[in-house]
């Protein structure tokens, strides 16, 4: 009845009657009894699947499933009711996606959600406003504003009569809601590079006139952006798309705790600024390195920032949430002193797919990417679409907003603070293990290691660097092996990167694993261990 098909010699044909009814409001009890009926299927037939398939996937090769999915025509007349279409992706697809909710995935920042993270996003498509402008969200664009608020005081702590004056003003902004972190960085950085390159004399900006006449107007050939070896991949993309050249984004080394070498970023910066025709666009601190979970030293990185009049933007995609443990909040000591900080909505405030945000210290630094268009919205509004990337634009804010009221900072803190003990009580596990070597202990809740038997270990304390290079080749190739055989046994989830250390010449495969599931404990990865022992074992 919902169906926008009607049975017509028993094929479905497009009707147009039937087709009207889907864009009615339910009318009568039987519809929307049918339309509970559909929404029942969708949370339990795919709670079932979650419990069904504790492990990863079903065992299926990718080039089997693309066999499934080489159809490029479309339909003309429709091909199943909406009821078969549920029970067909129930069925036959939820098997082969990937169980990111399973405590034994532990591979990767994506992980699972609270429950009700389900219903919330239900309202925002059921009522689907658009942020854009005002006209098509209202209420949503001042709950977005105070959203940003608790978050933006969550960071840089100002006092009451600051956000008063902010909170619901139209003239400034605390922050956006955007895709993710990568365009939260690019954000940051479009208004990082703005401002490097804001109007002088005749020059009207670098958003009007161009890099070329940026650099003509500021006498300078090139401009660059400073960040730690363990940079997300995302500000290349930005340096990319804003037109900087992604080679200009360099790469400072990192200490033995995989943090930014402070003295070589003074060196750099210092280096820099002698040749007088670099500008430095922004220099960015990682509170969270994707990799290894490590935070830069960021009140440090401030002053420098500060003495040398530098945007410092702080990529705390992974770890800004942290900010709401009393106990860990030390570890983000100075990010108040940023300029602008990234922080990912989907990651540790464990929102569903995709949420990111970005923050900027002062409520006018925005300004610098504000655009206009007389159809859509105005100078002095309320429009969220005026400064930024995106145009049209759910209102992700609402449950992020809910999320905040239902679990209050002491919930997210329970999740933040066991995810970093249980991954301090994992290192400790991983170091009794004797064929396992830790490479990054667990800053928050990312760790690495690999494997690296007695034998292995023996020799590479012994031999010169041409051996240490053939044993850490021997070692990468057991490592991606058994991270192979692993994932596609199916039973758990373990990532695997290659990093730079500071202890062998050669580039190291790891292991990672990322610990944000609150069901995952210390006895789920200690069968992951031996699970990783087995294989080796086996493979040896
Ligand atoms: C995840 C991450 C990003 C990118 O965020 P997306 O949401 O994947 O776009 C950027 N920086 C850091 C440190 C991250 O961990």
């Amino acid at each position: 009845m919902n169906d926008y098909t009607k049975l017509h010699d028993s094929k479905l044909v497009a009707d147009w009657q039937s087709l009207l009814r889907i864009f009615i409001s339910t009318e009568n009890e039987a519809a929307k009894a049918t339309l509970l009926k559909y929404m029942e299927q969708i949370l339990f037939g795919l709670q079932d699947f979650l419990e069904k398939h504790v492990g990863i996937t079903e065992e299926i090769s990718l080039n089997k499933l693309n066999s499934f999915y080489r159809d490029s025509k479309i339909n003309c007349n429709p091909e199943k009711k909406l009821a078969n279409v549920i029970t067909d992706v129930i069925k036959n697809v939820t098997p082969y996606a990937v169980n990111v909710a399973s405590p034994y995935f532990i591979g990767h920042m994506t992980s699972a959600i609270p429950f009700f993270m389900v219903h919330l996003k239900t309202i925002v498509s059921a009522l689907n406003q658009n942020v854009v402008k005002l006209e098509t969200s209202k209420i949503f664009s001042v709950i977005e504003k105070q959203v940003l608020a608790k978050i933006h005081r969550l960071i840089f702590n100002k006092n009451e009569s600051f956000y008063q004056l902010h909170i619901q003003n139209a003239n400034t902004t605390l922050g956006a809601f955007v895709e993710g972190g990568t365009s939260a960085n690019y954000t940051a950085l479009w208004v990082a590079r703005n401002m490097a390159f804001a109007p002088i004399k005749e020059f009207r900006g670098i958003d009007k006139e161009g890099i070329a006449a940026a650099y003509k107007a500021y006498n300078v050939k090139r401009s660059v952006i400073l960040v730690s070896r363990r940079g997300h991949f995302s500000l290349r993309k930005a340096a990319g798309l804003l037109g900087i050249g992604n080679e200009n984004v360099i790469a400072i080394n990192v200490d033995k705790e995989n943090k930014i070498d402070l003295n070589r970023l003074k060196k750099a910066i210092h280096e820099i600024t002698q040749q007088g025709n670099i500008k430095i666009i922004a220099v960015v601190g990682i509170a969270g390195t994707t990799e290894t979970g490590n935070i830069d030293p960021l009140r440090k990185i401030g002053k420098i920032c500060k003495e040398n009049k530098i945007h410092f933007h702080v990529d705390a995609a992974w770890g800004g949430p942290t900010l709401m443990s009393k106990k860990y909040k030390y570890l983000l000591d100075g990010i108040e002193t940023a300029s602008s900080v990234t922080i990912d909505g989907h990651k540790q405030f464990y929102m569903p797919m995709s949420c990111g945000m970005v923050y900027f210290n002062k409520p006018d630094s925005m300004d610098m990417i504000t655009y206009h268009a007389n159809y859509v919205n105005r100078p002095s509004s309320l429009d969220l679409g005026i400064k930024s990337i995106a145009g049209s634009r759910e209102a992700n804010s609402l449950i992020l907003d809910c999320a905040l009221k239902i679990m209050g900072s002491k919930g997210y803190a329970l999740l933040i603070e066991h995810g970093i003990e249980t991954a301090k009580e994992f290192a400790a596990e991983i170091e009794k293990r004797e064929i396992f070597q830790l490479i990054t202990c667990p800053e928050l809740n990312i760790l690495t290691y690999r494997i690296c038997p007695p034998e292995y270990r023996k020799k590479l304390n012994k031999y010169n660097s041409k051996d240490e290079i053939i044993i850490n080749k021997n070692l990468n190739a057991i490592n991606q092996k058994v991270q192979r055989i692993q994932r596609e046994a199916g039973l758990s989830f373990v990532s695997r990167t290659t990093i730079k250390t500071e202890y062998y010449t050669e580039d190291i495969v790891v292991l990672r694993t990322v610990i944000m599931n609150p069901l995952t404990n210390i006895k789920i990865l200690n069968k992951i261990l031996t699970e990783q022992e087995d294989i080796y074992k086996k493979i040896s």
